[in-house]
């Protein structure tokens, strides 16, 4: 999948006006060579590439690594930079801003005394964002897991059931069923708690008329899976009720209008008109979505401070939500889609339709 990657960093290095990469943030180099432990990095100068690792991976980096000359160190990767002398034909070297801490940063300066070193930001940021047809394949992939523990956890969901005992079935179903890890700690929030956009699970009991709010993802073969659904505990109040119908439609009203070229601030709002024309406006409190693939969360947002268009192949996440602390409910939908030129593919499975358990 990474063939010809390291190619294309080639080229990004001359833009940015570099004589050398030095890429550190983790999905970047598995975007870049495939590697996908947690510790190495990629220098990437003017037609070769070298990756360094500790003695743990040499075995996984050997079987990886596509593009890049592989080296294991027992030293630190900094030390073996050094050691080497793979640093020395390369006067500027550009390091990735948002991922190499202050400390590192002080030592590379100091180590090296003789590289211009020039903090860069969004290196592969899009491109990674436009998605080849296996990396959709592999977020579908982990979408299915979720699909499948989602079916299962509707059963299980009724009156006196906590909402950590939920969590704690989601988290086992998805390694049960395959996952990899998930891909963030699952949201279960149930009554009064589905206010709290990012609300944690707690020992509070499902009680009947509640809204109960479940975000869940895994990682399947490096690739996120993102997916949150509303469920009732018997039958919801009027009022949460016609709030899931707003929210299903903004959903709705963003799926069918998303397509490649449409702005981030554009695709915001088309749901926010519809949660705004119907009073609730002030109760959508996030952004529509964001981009998923390598990290649950990359770049672009959708929001509208983003007003970039969204380019062929990105995949998105569409979750409008209403959220009212006062009522004591909260409703979110959120499917994952991948964005063509004339429209949008969906990779969620789930059904949207209010389940009532
Ligand atoms: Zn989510
Ligand atoms: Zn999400």
């Amino acid at each position: 999948m990474s063939t010809g990657r390291l190619s294309v960093l080639y080229t990004r290095r001359a833009e940015l006006g570099v004589d050398a990469l030095l890429l550190s943030h983790l999905p970047d180099i598995r975007w870049a060579c495939g590697f996908s432990g947690t510790n190495g990095v990629v220098l990437v100068g003017d037609e070769t590439a070298h990756f360094v690792t500790d003695g743990r991976y040499s075995d996984q980096a050997r079987q990886e690594v596509e593009g890049a000359e592989v080296h294991v160190t027992t030293d630190g990767l900094l030390s073996y930079l050094e050691s080497e002398d793979l640093l020395a034909p390369y006067g500027q070297i550009g390091v990735q801003a948002d991922d190499v801490t202050v400390s590192r940063y002080q030592a590379l300066r100091d180590q090296f005394p003789n590289v211009t070193w020039t903090p860069l930001t969004g290196v592969l940021t899009r491109l990674r964002a436009s998605k080849e047809t296996a990396e959709v394949d592999r977020i579908r992939r982990a979408q299915r897991i979720t699909d499948a523990v989602f079916e299962e956890i509707v059963e299980l969901l009724s009156a006196g059931v906590t909402e950590r005992e939920v969590a704690a079935e989601v988290t086992y179903r998805h390694l049960q069923k395959g996952a990899d890890a998930m891909a963030f700690p699952p949201i279960v929030a149930s009554g009064p708690h589905a206010a709290q956009p990012h609300a944690r699970p707690t020992d509070r009991a499902l009680q009947d008329g509640d809204l109960v709010v479940l975000d869940m993802g895994c990682f399947r073969d490096g690739y996120a899976s993102d997916m949150t659904r509303t469920v009732a505990i018997g039958e919801p109040g009027e009022e949460a009720r016609t709030a899931f119908e707003v929210v299903r439609h903004a959903q709705t009203r963003a799926l069918d209008t998303a397509c490649a070229g449409i702005t981030g601030e554009g695709l915001d709002a088309k749901a926010r008109d519809v949660i705004e024309d119907a009073g609730l406006g002030s109760l959508f409190s996030h952004s529509l979505g964001h981009g998923i693939g390598l990290e649950v969360h990359e770049w672009p947002r959708v929001s509208h401070k983003t007003s970039e268009e969204l380019p062929e192949g990105v995949c998105v996440t569409i979750e409008p939500g209403v959220y009212n602390p006062e009522a004591g409910y909260g409703v979110r939908i959120e499917d994952i889609v991948v964005l063509r030129s004339d429209g949008a593919d969906n990779l969620t499975a789930t059904s949207k339709a209010l389940h009532i358990v």
